[in-house]
């Protein structure tokens, strides 16, 4: 499709700029553009705030933060510390908990708080009627440009009885007032690790199945054999290699048949829950816009430009990285781009993914998988966390730093699994950003005793030219 030339601008427009969508593809740039002066809308058919902070990393890592401190509790006497009585989950106070989690970030007085700005904040679902034209609720709407950041919806994937039997999404399970007590999860990504993680720490009995080789499939191998490790050694039964062929009731339980290779088993369960990857929201009249999409999303250039000129997108519906950091990266980008001749270019060459289970796993930059299609010859310098004094002070010896760089030494992947993998990445991340060698970190002197001085370790084991 080409951009349709037979629309023209509206000489006046009710808005400089209308943004679809206030989660965090949207609420950066829709903020960014008001205080540049410009008039801006913003359109909601849902939640304000979007996926993060109401069903996304928010109340995970809240949920995750509980588990991590009923493990500390449960590991207490390793560190002389009695605890008289045995530690309990109350389900209630957890939601509750993830539920003040929720309302700290404040998207709650959203709406409100756009209006404060100037911003107008139209409610319902927007559609192109032209490409310079969004109806919402049967009103119509002119702008000069456009920012579409609509999110994506799960993926539900065609498993005969599935439908029919009933299943959860994520934004359920973190609703549970009292929890099933065994459970099926689709899906070996982040998200149906980081929920393997919430529910079997809470006792329950976790099935998860992934389709290909790993958990965590698209990392470097060495980190989905950790994960599935870790999680068979807390209970979890790992099934990968295997597909869902079928979904079948049992009066109030439910029969999820696996084949994995070739062999069919049969797992009861009393709930099943989707975590099988996300599919772009882009019913939105894109055709009428001149906006080209497919599948994976709404398709755009280095600029964040859709195939309408006047029109951008950001965030999860552009089928990139689907991380809050991307989206507010892009955000910016497009917020930049619009309505300057100055344009700046998206760069994913250290994009840092995090998986928060216990210990977390990050990486950065390339896998040796996009290496080796890439042709780059590259070399590894990596080395366990467990010898650190950091690990004996704290009673973790599980994990690793393991970094990938060219044959000059300049720094191109990395991958860890250590307890504040989240944070540790960063050093990694900012290393790949700006093009530096692992000598550069090796002659960096890092404090005794921490997680990072595996990073310097790993650094040191790269050879320089
Ligand atoms: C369980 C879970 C955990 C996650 N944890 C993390 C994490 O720890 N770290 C991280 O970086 N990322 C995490 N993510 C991913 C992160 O939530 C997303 O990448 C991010 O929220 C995407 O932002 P977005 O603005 O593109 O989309 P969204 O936040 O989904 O926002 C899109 C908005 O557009 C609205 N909308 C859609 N269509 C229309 C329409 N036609 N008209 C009007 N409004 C419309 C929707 O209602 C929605 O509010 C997690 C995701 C999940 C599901």
């Amino acid at each position: 499709m080409t951009y349709q030339t037979k629309h023209v601008p509206p000489k006046i427009a009710d808005f400089d700029v209308i943004v679809i969508g206030t989660g965090s593809g949207g609420g950066v740039g829709a903020h960014m553009l008001n205080k540049d002066g410009k008039k801006v809308a913003v359109v909601e058919q849902e939640t304000m705030g979007g996926e993060c902070p109401n069903y996304g990393c928010i109340p995970t890592k809240a949920l995750l933060q509980a588990a991590e401190t009923l493990d500390t509790i449960n590991s207490a006497e390793n560190f002389g510390i009695k605890v008289s009585g045995k530690a309990e989950v109350d389900y209630p106070a957890l939601k509750a908990w993830k539920d003040k989690a929720v309302w700290n970030t404040g998207t709650h007085a959203g709406e409100q708080s756009y209006k404060e700005d100037g911003v107008a904040v139209l409610r319902g679902h927007a559609h192109f009627i032209d490409p310079w034209t969004l109806s919402v609720k049967g009103k119509r709407y002119t702008a000069k440009r456009f920012l579409i950041a609509s999110g994506t919806s799960d993926f539900v994937p065609p498993i005969p009885g599935l439908k029919e039997t009933g299943y959860i999404g994520y934004r359920e399970a973190l609703e549970f007032e009292k929890p099933p007590k065994k459970l099926f999860i689709i899906g070996g990504g982040a998200i149906g690790c980081e929920f393997t993680e919430i529910f079997s720490t809470f006792g329950v009995d976790v099935h998860i199945a992934e389709a290909t080789e790993r958990l965590a499939g698209k990392e470097d191998p060495e980190i989905g054999d950790l994960i599935q490790a870790l999680f068979e050694r807390k209970g979890v039964h790992v099934h990968v290699d295997s597909k869902v062929v079928k979904v079948e009731k049992k009066g109030a339980q439910k029969i999820v048949h696996v084949d994995s290779n070739g062999k069919v088993t049969k797992i009861t369960v009393d709930e099943v829950m989707l975590a099988a990857g996300k599919i772009a929201n882009t019913d939105l009249g894109l055709e009428n816009a001149g906006v080209e999409f497919s599948r994976r999303g709404i398709k755009v250039n280095k600029e964040m430009q859709t195939t309408a000129e006047h029109i951008y997108a950001a965030g999860d519906v552009t089928g990139g990285y689907m991380f809050t950091h991307v989206a507010n990266y892009e955000s910016r980008i497009a917020a930049q781009n619009m309505f300057s001749t100055l344009k700046h270019h998206a760069d994913y060459s250290a994009v840092p993914r995090c998986i928060f289970i216990s210990p977390e796993v990050a990486s950065v930059g390339l896998t040796e998988a996009e290496l080796k299609e890439k042709g780059i010859e590259y070399q590894v310098g990596a080395t366990s966390t467990g010898w650190l004094g950091r690990a004996n002070t704290s009673q973790k010896d599980t994990g690793f730093v393991k970094i990938l760089a060219n044959k000059k030494g300049i720094i191109l992947g990395a991958s860890i699994v250590a307890p504040r993998a989240g944070e540790m990445i960063h050093e990694l991340t900012l290393a790949i950003q700006w093009k530096m060698k692992a000598s550069k970190i090796k002659y960096t002197i890092h404090a005794f005793p921490t997680w990072n001085q595996a990073i310097r370790s790993a650094a040191a084991k790269i050879d320089c030219k």
